[in-house]
């Protein structure tokens, strides 16, 4: 005999009848909803306590209301649009680099119809996956050969098994990084099958240093740039020239992780003293890695660049295969590297660039702007425009700063963490910085159409102050 209150609940096929469910059904599915109404009833009969009064049981169009709103939150992708205000440009928690609107409008064509990607449409044979993009990469860069894999860790990953594996490859003990806790570079050379020959100290490495390491299981030298930290004082450092020197007397190919893959000089956007994949191949590297999202400012992928000796072998590897890219990455990379061609219209519409050269005087007067309209909104207590320092982030050029504007956020007495909390699970989400007590809405990483929705977002959490359910 079941307990009373179960007996009271409603049945599937009343709740689905019911006004908040029925129509549903249209707007997702049958067989979702009459799911989630069954799930909700399990769960119901599991938390109840059964001997309750069954004058408990919430009413039919209650529950089919609660019902509705938890299938529509389980419909919602997880995966939502932010706004960053951090001031990380290429934060990778959020994505990394925005995409030009080139690149998205060419990934949107590819995506809703076949493509060209493995076929030769003249001869009507099978292609080059990377015809697509290898004549961009080799115009920009001067490499012969060109081949693009997910990511830079994919890169540098096939690379040593191509290469390097079952053999050593050499590399100083200054330029064993760490990207994020993930990607380490000892880690990423063991998995590669490649054996890992450290030279040197932490601090400082010579040109000796590699040349006594070369033995008859020398595969490859590498060379690493410590993307994310600076050795200072007391060091040396192997120039790149004077290792391709080694490498070309003992024959050994030489590997060049530049890591942000910056195609021209960025001084103008004051980032400095990062390696330009066309020097790396002028002063003649073997194969160049580097990043397609970081100061490219394209998708995520790792590209290959270099001799066509070594690209061919690498492309051959059994791991290419896994590691490879789709057709909507190489659309959208193939638009971004006609953008770069030219640095004047790369300034113009990739937008990493465009946030980096907004002037100060544009990202004051906007903080100016949105601090005024929320200094009268209740609950918070003081907004005002502040001089503040950006950061490039994606484990890229850490030292430098970038200076920026941001709207200090004082509140009147609720917790500043809940109120990060709304905003970042508010639609649309808006993630900025705590610093101090105060939350920073930084606009170095805002693009000016998002100030409006920056406005309403942040009036919208100032003024609903319970539970962010
Ligand atoms: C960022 C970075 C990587 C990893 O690149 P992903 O594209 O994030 O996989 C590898 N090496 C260096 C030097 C880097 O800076």
């Amino acid at each position: 005999m079941a307990p009373s209150v179960l007996r009271h609940l409603p049945s599937v096929t009343e709740l689905l009848e019911s006004g908040p469910l029925k129509p549903l059904v249209e707007r997702v599915s049958h067989s979702v909803v009459v799911e989630g109404v069954r799930s909700f009833l399990d769960d119901y009969r599991q938390e109840v306590d059964p001997a309750s009064d069954p004058k408990d049981v919430p009413p039919l169009a209650q529950m089919a209301e609660r019902i509705a709103r938890r299938i529509l939150l389980g419909e919602r992708s997880s995966l939502k649009p932010v706004i960053n205000a951090t001031g990380i440009l290429l934060h990778t928690g959020l994505g990394r680099a925005p995409l030009a609107e080139a690149a998205i409008d060419e990934m949107v064509t590819m995506a809703r119809d076949y493509a060209s990607l493995e076929l030769d449409l003249r001869s009507g044979q099978r292609a080059n996956r990377f015809d697509a993009v290898e004549g961009l990469l080799c115009e920009i860069t001067g490499a012969e050969a060109a081949a693009v894999v997910n990511n830079n860790a994919g890169a540098t990953m096939l690379t040593l098994a191509a290469l390097g594996g079952g053999r050593e490859v050499i590399v100083s003990r200054g330029q064993l990084v760490e990207i994020g806790g993930s990607y380490r570079l000892p880690d990423v050379m063991q998995t590669s099958g490649a054996v890992l020959r450290e030279v040197g100290t932490t601090n400082k490495t010579r040109p000796e240093d590699y040349e006594s390491a070369v033995c008859d299981k020398t595969a490859a030298l590498m060379r690493v740039h410590p993307s994310n930290f600076l050795v200072v004082g007391f060091t040396a450092d192997v120039e790149l020239e004077q290792l391709i020197r080694i490498g070309k007397k003992h024959d050994l190919p030489v590997i060049d992780d530049i890591g942000s893959g910056a195609l021209f000089d960025l001084s103008a956007y004051g980032i400095r003293d990062e390696p330009i994949a066309r020097q790396s191949i002028a002063a003649g590297s073997d194969v160049v890695l580097f990043s397609g999202d970081k100061l490219m400012g394209g998708p995520q992928s790792g590209i290959i660049v270099g001799k066509r000796k070594q690209i061919d072998r690498i492309v051959k590897h059994p791991m290419a295969r896994a590691l490879r890219v789709d057709k909507i990455t190489l659309a959208a990379l193939g638009a971004t590297l006609r953008l770069l061609r030219d640095p004047q219209q790369a300034a113009h519409q990739v937008p990493l660039l465009q946030l980096l050269a907004t002037p100060l005087d544009n990202l004051r007067l906007r903080a100016e702007g949105i601090a005024t309209q929320l200094q009268l909104t209740a609950g918070i207590a003081k907004s005002e425009a502040v001089e503040e320092e950006a950061f490039l982030g994606g484990g890229s050029v850490p030292t430098q700063s970038i200076k920026t504007w941001c709207v200090a956020i004082d509140l009147d007495s609720e917790s500043l963490n809940n109120f990060h909390t709304r905003l970042r699970t508010g639609t649309p989400s808006l993630v900025g910085r705590v610093q101090k007590g105060q939350l920073l809405i930084d606009l170095r990483s805002v693009p000016p159409r998002q100030d409006e929705q920056i406005v309403l977002a942040v009036s919208r959490a100032a003024t609903s102050t319970s539970g962010t359910d």
